[in-house]
């Protein structure tokens, strides 16, 4: 074994030495365990000891997931396969003494088994590979070429949005490149299409119910609608990676791909199978905002620690909001879906008490520390549906000022003109600037209200100039607590308490497990329609467990909404209204 490794070893180095490039070589031909054989030849020649890292993060997660901990048995030897000194200097990085000149040659096994971040899952049917939690790096080789090359079981093909010179074989520009590309392998087919003069690919990991040739067929739909927003495309070939799953959901955007997790029964229902295409379409408009360009904060990467901007409510806000208008474009919506949506968006925000406590630029830096739970909807704002609104507020603002000259998608086709985030990242002076030299005019004050400042948004006065309105239903009747639950046990265990809601003022918190109200048992059944029996005003007694201590609290109900928003039109618009609306998402008034 030890003389095939050092022969390894060595065809790595030369090979590394030749192209003076950072090479990486993966086995995973025995999968089951969810481990895999790393070795990696940098082209280290110095003196001076070589540090090799592992991400603390990946990108698109702003979270610290500390990637090193799935490297076990680290070794590093030299050109001619002699062990070198090593020593970990901190949780991510190993340093290795330095031994005759050449290349190093460092080998280790990683275990991955973490699905639902996206970063290292491998398994008997599949293997993906986000390099961030796969492979080393260093910082003095960080801009040399890469190459991967991946030794798989039989039957299975690797899949990238790298180059690939050769089945199983990657190559990259550089290790932000390659971190940027992750690598799916298995026995997977391979479905390709064109569109507007680029080439696109399908691969989906498990099975379900998914129709691949009528995704292909909607995808081909939804990828030319980007063109409505820039002028141009960052990549020739794009690569959609679909893990049809369970227990785990969500997305990540890539350079020129991305992954995207999904229930595997959920492609079968339309409404349910729009929420797979609105991810694309997500994941598609990032391959621009946040790929091609972004906040100084993230250019370049800092791998090893958080990567603070105060913009990440346009990376991911911004991106939500546009997901839906390409849908609509594409076809692949209707307008009533869109004012759905709409709706859905104004109720989650009305009922969110931390829009009065944080800004979208103070969510954007503490995205690194959001909190979960309870203290999320009391205490804070989310970048994504918050910042899908401040993007709303801004696109409309453009709209109503310049007379429909001018939009959102402006800003952001200028964002791609301006920021390639090879050479620099913008900061939220940018994007003013931007502003200023669309308009003429100065936007300081519209960015303190909505960004920097918590915003109560007006929806009636953001949908007026474009001739909708918000109908709130009729007058509220219903007796409300302010309160969520989920079923547990017997009882009911409260998953949330909207900050000065009846239930808060009453002192509940969440985890509290609600046995009886008014001495009678609520069950879940019970609970679903309890509050209908009181009306509001009315002074309930609530049993309670915390932490298994029986505790009784009154609760005086408030008043609830009648029903949910809804958008829909105006009565009598206003030619400058439908032609507003038609700037604004690019299709006709609904009529009607
Ligand atoms: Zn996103």
């Amino acid at each position: 074994m030890r003389v095939v490794l050092v022969a390894l070893f060595l065809w790595l180095a030369c090979a590394g030495q030749a192209q003076a490039e950072v090479a990486y070589a993966i086995d995973l031909s025995a999968p089951e365990h969810h481990t895999g054989r790393v070795s990696i030849v940098f082209p280290a020649a110095t003196d001076l000891p070589l540090e090799v890292k592992m991400p603390a993060w990946r990108t698109g997660r702003y979270q610290i997931l500390n990637l090193a901990n799935g490297v076990r048995d680290f070794a590093a030897r030299d050109s001619v396969g002699r062990p070198l000194r090593w020593q970990k200097v901190d949780k991510s990085t190993w340093r290795i003494q330095p031994g005759a000149r050449g290349p190093v040659s460092v080998s280790y096994e990683i275990f991955g088994n973490e699905l639902g971040l996206r970063s290292r899952h491998i398994d008997d049917s599949h293997a993906y590979l986000n390099a961030s939690a796969i492979f080393m790096y260093s910082e003095s080789t960080r801009g040399d070429p890469v190459s991967v090359n991946l030794k798989l079981p039989a039957r299975w093909s690797s899949f990238s949005g790298m180059d690939s010179p050769a089945p199983q074989r990657f190559t990259a520009a550089n290790w932000d490149v390659l971190t940027d590309s992750p690598i799916e392998a298995g026995p997977h087919r391979l479905h390709r299409f064109e569109a507007d003069g680029r080439s696109y690919e399908l691969v989906i990991w498990g099975r379900g119910n998914h129709d691949a040739t009528r995704i292909v067929a909607d995808l081909k739909k939804l990828v030319p609608t980007a063109r409505s927003i820039w002028s141009g495309y960052p990549f020739q070939r794009y690569l959609f990676i679909v893990h049809a799953t369970d227990g785990v959901s969500g997305a990540t955007e890539h350079l020129n791909s991305t992954v995207i997790q999904f229930p595997r029964y959920g492609f079968g229902q339309r409404d349910r199978y729009l929420g797979f295409l609105a991810t694309a379409s997500h994941e598609f408009i990032h391959t621009w905002n946040v790929k091609a360009y972004r906040a100084a904060g993230l250019v370049p990467y800092n791998y090893q620690s958080e990567n603070y901007t105060d913009l990440l409510w346009m990376a991911e806000g911004s991106t939500d909001y546009f997901a839906d208008h390409l849908l609509l474009r594409a076809g692949l919506i209707q307008p009533q879906r869109y004012f759905d949506n709409l709706a859905e968006a104004v109720d989650a925000n009305k009922n969110r008490p931390g829009r009065f406590v944080q800004s979208a630029a103070d969510a954007s830096f503490d995205e690194w520390i959001a909190p979960g739970g309870n203290r999320a909807q009391n205490a804070s704002v989310n970048i994504y549906s918050e910042g899908a609104i401040a993007s709303w507020a801004l696109d409309i603002a453009l709209l109503q000022r310049t007379g429909g000259r001018v939009s959102y998608r402006d800003v952001h086709e200028q964002l791609y003109r301006r920021y390639d985030w090879r050479r620099r990242g913008f900061t939220s002076a940018d994007v003013r600037a931007i502003l200023k030299d669309l308009t003429g005019a100065d936007w300081s004050a519209w960015w303190t209200q909505y960004v920097d400042r918590p915003s109560d948004v007006d929806f009636q006065a953001l949908l007026a100039p474009v001739g909708m309105r918000l109908d709130l239903g009729g007058q509220a009747t219903m007796a409300q607590a302010g309160w969520s639950a989920s079923a547990d046990g017997g009882a009911m265990r409260l998953t949330a308490v909207a900050k000065d809601g009846p239930a808060w003022l009453a002192g509940l918190e969440t985890d509290d497990v609600l046995v009886a109200i008014d001495g009678k048992r609520v069950t879940e059944t019970r609970f679903a329609t309890i509050l209908s029996d009181y009306q509001p005003g009315n002074r309930v007694a609530v049993s309670i467990f915390r932490r298994d201590e029986l505790l009784e609290k009154t609760l005086t109900l408030g008043r609830g909404p009648a029903g949910k928003p809804a958008v829909r039109t105006v009565a009598n618009p206003t030619q400058q209204q439908k032609a507003l609306f038609k700037r604004w998402l690019l299709i006709d008034y609904p009529e009607g």
